[in-house]
């Protein structure tokens, strides 16, 4: 059988990393590159840290709209697609990568295979919900991580479709936690104790938002480690220019090994990030989410992960709760979610 597969930005370069593996035993892989995201910092480190395999194509389209970047896209996977005539179409997650493959391959009458489907937050105004809810409506294997999805999928009408497969970004974090210490926390000379920041979600990128967040990490007893992305860089150093926040260490975007070290290392994560407050619950870190809304409900447990306002008060408070870590909860699966995907996508016919 023959599976394209289609990533573009780096939590799809980790999930495929931890899935790949695998499914390149059972199946021919082609894999297509977007290009959304394509800096040395935001892919290339990714494949060669973790040995991806090389992309067969590499589309090269990046920046611009969103509309824009969705349509170039289409029409790039649909060339692939009418070129290869896969069996599959594997997508991760909910950028425009993971819905202009989904929509060019549906129309082709080649089944979508999504994992992390039935993720919802509840509103349109966040640019992923779009992608999610439009790619889970054209799949016809929807697969996904945590219970927590069932509802949606049973209130769209697609749980008919559906299968629990368990998280691929735990079981990225069980295998490539071996390779992650304090190599590469010396590499960003980060300090003894810190704590560990990422912060770049479009509907988080206002100056308020930014200087707070960073006021608050400023505030903290320990250094902040915080690796800066390109959607917000200049906007982080312009504030930074202007407040200082000494306490904050600024460092380019790091490769997941490093991440990994950060998280495993960190006194507790500040995130807006789906990927990052996953990791913070599997390294059983405390973890503040700088957004409005809940992503991954089962980690807001015993103060584990909490939602915090942008506001300097509000973070702090939050931070400073008594959490606890019920070792038996195991919400994400067994560590093995590849398998799953694996067995599930041996029997998809078109819906
Ligand atoms: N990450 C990384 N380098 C960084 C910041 C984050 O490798 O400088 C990892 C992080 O550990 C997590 C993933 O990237 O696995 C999260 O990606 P991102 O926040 O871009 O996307 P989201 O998870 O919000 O979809």
């Amino acid at each position: 059988m023959k599976v394209v597969t289609v990533v573009g930005a780096r939590p799809q370069f980790i999930k495929e990393a931890a899935v790949a593996r695998k499914l390149r035993r059972a199946y021919d892989e082609i894999l297509v590159h977007t290009g959304q995201h394509y800096d040395e910092n935001m892919s290339d480190v990714f494949f060669d840290e973790l040995d991806i395999p090389r992309p067969d194509y590499n589309l090269g389209i990046s920046g611009s709209s969103h509309a824009k970047m969705t349509g170039s896209i289409m029409a790039a996977v649909e060339e692939v697609l009418l070129r290869e005539r896969p069996d599959r179409l594997l997508v991760y997650g909910d950028t425009n990568s993971t819905l202009a493959g989904a929509l060019a391959a549906v129309k082709l009458h080649i089944p979508v295979c999504h994992v992390e489907a039935g993720l919802r937050l509840g509103t349109l105004s966040n640019p992923e919900e779009i992608n999610r809810i439009c790619t889970d409506h054209v799949s016809s294997l929807l697969m996904y991580c945590t219970e927590s999805a069932a509802p949606h999928l049973k209130a769209e009408s697609l749980f008919d479709r559906s299968v629990l497969v368990g998280d691929p970004m735990y079981d990225a974090f069980i295998y490539f936690s071996q390779y992650a210490g304090r190599r590469q926390l010396n590499e960003i000379q980060a300090p003894e104790k810190f704590y560990y920041l990422t912060f770049h979600r479009e509907e988080n990128c206002s100056i308020e938002s930014v200087t707070a967040v960073l006021d608050a990490a400023n505030s903290l007893d320990a250094p902040t480690v915080y690796p800066v992305h390109p959607r917000n860089r200049s906007l982080v150093e312009e504030i930074c220019e202007q407040h200082g926040f000494q306490n904050v260490l600024r460092v380019p975007p790091v490769g997941y090994l490093t991440s990994l070290a950060l998280t495993l290392n960190c006194e507790k994560v500040l995130t807006d990030s789906g990927g990052l407050q996953r990791e913070a619950f599997f390294a059983e870190k405390q973890c503040v989410l700088l957004f409005n809304y809940i992503c991954w409900p089962e980690t807001m447990v015993d103060n584990r992960n909490q939602l915090a306002n942008c506001e300097k008060e509000d973070i702090l408070t939050k931070l400073s709760a008594p959490m606890k870590v019920d070792r038996s909860y195991q919400p994400f699966g067994d560590g093995d979610a590849a398998s799953k995907i694996i067995a599930a996508m041996q029997h998809v016919t078109l819906k």
